[in-house]
């Protein structure tokens, strides 16, 4: 009622979780196979993760970043070693503030060595973030309407059409930024070679290369990180999402030689990887280090069920899996959470699936089973 309407809510209040499920206030179980947008990477009420966070909770929560915070260079440390090369970190709260601070270190980067240039490309269906930075970064004409003029800099491709890229390059272009599966623009996948001229095109240009990790980072895809699958070298990429297990966290990686152009002052977040956050990040990136091979098992496993669904294109990697049926789905996902199955729909026809990252065998027969009552 006090509610401003930015949302359609579906009709159901989930009052406690636990493992891959969620429950109603009447006591109905649900079968969450998306996660709080692949956020709950762990599931509910992980206990590792439950522990981690009271413990910290009764120690102290947070001190802004005026000082020294041991959880957040121990994260800074664990997200390193996954990287491809030397690197470093800076903490902030969503998957939006990861894109702002990526987008603004591409522009100091090149205003730092007199270079006049600041124009990104990036790609249609993609999906950045809704402030006014990562917003313009998001190629999605509907997502604008009513918020022009969108900031300046940004030049929109087609996703695995490199010409379209080669057609943008100014002398004012500063990088490419990208998702390497869109997940709200429909679990797109970029074809391997197409990222591999994207990374060639970058490096004979001397652009910047940005990854967008917010949902294919931490585990999602089966690799730590979406970009290993296609062997690229990003220098910039943005987590948030999964990084936190629920908890709100984002970061962004660079290069090392890019990082050190965000110099004392020049950047900044009051809440950014405080200490409740960062003690569950660690849990969770542990966590999600020893689940990887489950990821790709289960992944595998879920992928050919859909795939023996018939009933439409299946797309993704690992545990983000999307199942385009070629019409509208939203009653489909009402159908399913009728029956104790919670999913999202996105890019209008794509059913997406992102259950936590310790889905079992089992639970992915149940959610089969739920899907070809609603699907048929
Ligand atoms: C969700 C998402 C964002 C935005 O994250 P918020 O935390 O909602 O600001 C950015 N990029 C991608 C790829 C996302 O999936």
């Amino acid at each position: 009622m006090y509610l401003i309407e930015n949302y359609t809510r579906l009709p159901v209040s989930f009052v406690r979780g636990e493992g891959v499920y969620l429950y109603d206030e009447s006591g109905k179980e649900y079968l969450d196979f998306l996660s709080g947008i692949a956020v709950c990477s762990l599931g509910h009420s992980h206990p590792k993760l439950s522990r981690a966070i009271c413990d910290q909770v009764n120690k102290l929560i947070h001190v802004s970043n005026l000082f020294i915070n041991p959880w957040q260079e121990e994260l800074a440390g664990e997200l390193m070693k996954e990287f491809w090369t030397e690197g470093k970190v800076f903490f902030c709260n969503s998957g939006a503030e990861a894109n702002e601070a990526g987008i603004k270190l591409v522009r100091k980067f090149f205003r730092d060595r007199g270079e006049n240039r600041y124009r990104l490309i990036t790609f249609r269906k993609g999906f950045h973030g809704r402030t006014y930075g990562s917003l313009s970064a998001t190629a999605q004409g509907n997502l604008h309407k009513g918020f022009e003029p969108m900031l300046e800099g940004f030049d929109y491709a087609e996703l695995n059409d490199i010409n379209s890229v080669k057609g943008l390059i100014s002398k004012e272009t500063a990088g490419v930024m990208l998702e390497v599966i869109q997940g709200e623009g429909g679990v797109n996948e970029c074809d391997p070679e197409f990222l591999r001229e994207v990374q060639e095109l970058c490096r004979g240009e001397g652009l910047l290369l940005i990854v967008d990790e917010v949902q294919t980072g931490i585990g999602r895809t089966g690799m730590f990180y979406g970009y290993q699958h296609y062997g690229i070298e990003p220098d910039i990429i943005t987590l948030a999402k999964g990084l936190g297990g629920g908890v709100p966290i984002g970061a962004v990686i660079a290069r090392e030689e890019v990082a050190e152009h965000l110099t004392p002052g020049s950047h900044g977040s009051t809440f950014g990887g405080n200490a409740l956050a960062c003690r569950s990040g660690l849990v969770v990136v542990e966590e999600v280090k020893r689940l990887l091979p489950h990821i790709q098992e289960v992944g595998e496993y879920f992928k050919g069920r859909l795939e023996d669904l018939k009933v439409g294109m299946v797309k993704g990697k690992g545990l983000m899996l999307g199942l385009d049926i070629g019409r509208e789905c939203k009653e489909i996902v009402l159908k399913a959470l009728e029956r104790g199955l919670v999913i999202n729909c996105t890019g209008g026809s794509v059913l997406r699936f992102l259950p936590p990252l310790i889905v079992g065998k089992e639970h992915i027969d149940e959610a089969i089973e739920i899907l070809r009552e609603v699907i048929q």
